[in-house]
């Protein structure tokens, strides 16, 4: 047995199912997980010892790669500083001007822990502000584990199977309208009903929680103009499209501007840090200047702040965009090449540096319905396979992948020898 096999019948005994995150413990393809011992660049080493190219960067956040020189050097020396104060810091305000620099439809933002706590408030934000209870979300789009918004999840609840939890009162779940992604007629009709009750529309601008669907020409657009005409608040869960999908997120990519924007994994730069922010008028309802509560003990925490920091600076540097987005093209394109070749039906998707591939005959996957259509057989098949040979992959076809700048042109040709090997063992099954 290996030491990751032990240590996963270790982990079940005192946590649930072994992890602290439901999609770790490998529902979504069978087996094992492997347990990582640590990190650098490109690569994560298991408890055996074996390599792995990554590309899940813990679910994005590692957009440099692991252990960044720069970003560990600003972590380690904030943590000599002191670990956290609970009063305001320099550092946050540092923070703030610079994520309204890159974002510019952030006028004003609050820093919390994690991207459920930022979806969290924002809606709470949305429906203080507006006087009305109802949101709309889209099917297969995750936004973390808040009561209203756990309502046809995708990511670990879809993988699992149970998009909507137990656990979430009726009572709270009503006000949850859900419709069709990139299916902006669904949301029309909607809004011809509803439309005066309904707060908020969240929407992850590149879905990137039913594998990855970025949004389809007129989308995003559609979206906002029904917001605008019945005065509810947009809302951009940009968590993990933020810093990804382009510099300034899915908004700079696609040119829609939110009220509202959700941000986590890359400011944190590997530390749990969300925040939410946009439009003053909508954030001046914020406690203290306002009445919508919210708080946080340890939010803004100085070494949170610095790794972030840190990180967002290095993303400034020229050309690094490019990188990423030349390495997917390398990545994608390579794999959609193998798998012809292999007579496998394949298609990907792509928005900056967020992928997704499909194992599906339809040529474009841009429906919740198509990506869970999908030849889950295949994926499942392909994934082994690939971890076998030393790639990390999403453990979930519902999952997208992220690149980083560390990953070289040998890293990604040494993926593909990997992928022919791999879409061949398909091919013969
Ligand atoms: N929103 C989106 C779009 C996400 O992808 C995620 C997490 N994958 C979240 C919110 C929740 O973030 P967290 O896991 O940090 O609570």
């Amino acid at each position: 047995m290996s030491r990751s096999e032990t240590l996963f019948q270790q982990a079940q005994k005192s946590i649930p199912g072994g992890v602290n995150s439901p999609v770790r413990a490998f529902n979504g393809v069978g087996g094992s997980p492997v347990f990582i011992e640590r990190a650098k660049g490109a690569y994560m080493w298991d408890a055996d010892g074996q390599r792995y190219i990554d590309y899940v960067g813990s679910w994005g956040p590692m957009i440099l790669g692991h252990n960044h020189p720069a970003v560990l050097q600003a972590t380690l020396a904030a943590a000599e500083r002191g670990l956290s104060f609970g009063t305001p810091t320099e550092v946050e305000i540092t923070m703030a001007e610079k994520i309204k620099q890159i974002v510019p439809s952030i006028e004003k933002v609050r820093m919390v822990n994690s991207g459920t706590e930022a979806t969290m408030t924002a809606i709470r934000l949305a429906r203080g502000y507006t006087g009305r209870d109802k949101i709309l979300k889209f099917e297969g789009n995750y936004h973390g584990h808040a009561d209203s918004l756990l309502v046809k999840a995708g990511s670990g609840a879809l993988t699992l199977g149970v998009p909507n939890s137990p656990g979430i009162p009726e009572d709270i779940a009503k006000h949850t309208l859900t419709v069709d992604y990139n299916d902006i007629d669904s949301v029309a009709k909607v809004f011809a009903e509803f439309g005066q009750d309904i707060a908020c529309i969240i929407v992850e601008p590149v879905a990137g929680n039913m594998n990855c669907i970025p949004p389809q020409p007129g989308f995003l657009e559609g979206l906002r103009k029904i917001c605008d005409d019945f005065g509810s608040v947009l809302i951009f869960d940009e968590v993990m499209s933020g810093f990804r999908a382009a510099p300034g997120g899915a908004q700079e990519r696609y040119q829609v501007i939110p009220d509202l924007t959700t941000l986590g994994k890359v400011i944190g730069g590997g530390m749990p840090v969300g925040a939410f922010g946009g439009k003053q008028a909508i954030m001046d309802h914020i406690a203290p200047v306002g009445p919508v509560y919210q708080a946080g003990t340890l939010s803004g925490n100085p070494v949170a702040m610095a790794a972030g920091l840190a990180t967002l600076n290095e993303l400034a540097k020229p050309g690094l965009y490019e990188q990423l987005y030349a390495r997917v093209e390398q990545l994608l394109s390579g794999m959609q090449q193998l798998a012809d070749q292999a007579g496998i039906p394949f298609t990907t998707n792509r928005a900056g540096s967020m992928f997704g591939f499909f194992f599906t005959r339809e040529k474009h996957v841009t429906s919740y319905q198509q990506a869970t259509q999908c030849n889950m057989e295949h994926f499942k098949r392909f994934y082994h396979e690939m971890l076998k040979q030393g790639v990390y992959l999403a453990p979930s076809a519902y999952e997208g992948g992220f690149m980083s700048a560390a990953h070289s042109e040998a890293d990604i040709e040494q993926t593909l020898a990997a992928a022919k090997i791999a879409f061949v063992a398909l091919a013969a099954a």
